[in-house]
């Protein structure tokens, strides 16, 4: 995915949109991105998944 559009998902999505946990690792959430997508996860169950396109995916 674009850099671009990584920065302003990570920016958006660094705090946990239903917690407001910025914690990542050790089993507190997760942060990815690669050519495909954006993903983002926290442990109180919130998981987002964006595709290159920016679109979200279920
Ligand atoms: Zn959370």
């Amino acid at each position: 995915m674009l850099l671009r559009k990584a920065l302003e998902l990570m920016e958006k999505y660094s705090n946990c949109p239903d917690c407001g946990s910025d914690r990542l690792g050790n089993g507190k959430g997760t942060l990815n991105i690669d050519e495909d997508g954006f993903i983002r996860t926290c442990n109180c169950g919130f998981s987002i998944k964006i595709n290159s396109k920016g679109e979200m995916q279920k």
